[in-house]
């Protein structure tokens, strides 16, 4: 079994799933006993997340390109950053590091594109919603996305941070979720984007009339892949 690397913490909250989902995935593959070979690096959230909201993304590459060097000369053979938002820095840190990197937005594109869809709506931080690095890459793929109108993504994003990424879940939160997924399918989008890591603490597949496509899972399953690749 090939080593993964994970950068974790982000917030550590879906770190406890990629690690179940990693786990989960290797031991249906191969049976018995068998589990996930990986190097997890989890790191305090408090600064990123301070960083991110003032906008110094020097900041957060300087934290995570430490750690993912940490992961390469700890013997992992790829790196899987274990949340969206941060991939607005996936390319410094791939080049950092010298490790291929599980590029969490191409295995949710890929998995939406192998069912056949294209329009889709996409739940995810104000960050990873507004920027162009998350949605431009969706988009070179092929994929029409539609994203929430400006009052549902700052209530999107405060749930994220103030709740799921504090392990907090509220029903009331859940049914803004319910709202804002059933605003995307009514302007047309045919299956919707989980693009935050922790979403899936709080939606799961009966909350909408479309498919969810949840990327902490594909990205975990990715990350399978590649271990026993
Ligand atoms: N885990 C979240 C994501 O997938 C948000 C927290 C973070 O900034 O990493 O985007």
């Amino acid at each position: 079994m090939r080593m993964l690397g994970v950068l974790g913490g982000m917030s550590w909250t879906s770190t406890e799933s990629y690690y179940r989902l990693l786990n989960r995935g290797v031991a249906d593959r191969l049976g018995g006993l068998h589990s996930a070979r990986l190097l997890l690096h989890s790191v305090d959230f408090a600064p990123v997340a301070r960083a991110q909201h003032d906008g110094d993304w020097d900041a957060t590459l300087a934290v995570l390109a430490e750690a993912a060097r940490g992961l390469e000369r700890g013997g992992a053979e790829a790196l899987l950053l274990a949340t969206n938002t941060m991939h607005k820095l996936a390319e410094e840190l791939e080049k950092g590091c010298g490790l291929p990197l599980l590029h969490i937005a191409d295995a949710t594109a890929d998995a939406i594109l192998a069912d056949g869809l294209d329009r889709v709506g996409l739940l995810a931080t104000a960050f990873t919603m507004e920027q162009d690095f998350y949605t431009g890459r969706l988009a070179g793929k092929g994929l029409d996305v539609l994203v929430p109108d400006e009052g549902q993504r700052a209530e999107v994003h405060r749930i994220i941070y103030d709740e799921l990424c504090l392990d907090v879940v509220r029903d009331e939160s859940r049914e803004v979720y319910r709202e804002v997924i059933t605003s995307l399918v009514d302007r047309g989008a045919r299956a919707v984007i989980l693009g935050c890591t922790e979403i899936s603490l709080l939606v799961s597949q009966e909350d909408s009339s479309v498919p969810l496509y949840d990327s902490t899972r594909i990205h975990a399953d990715a990350g399978v892949s590649f271990m026993l690749g």
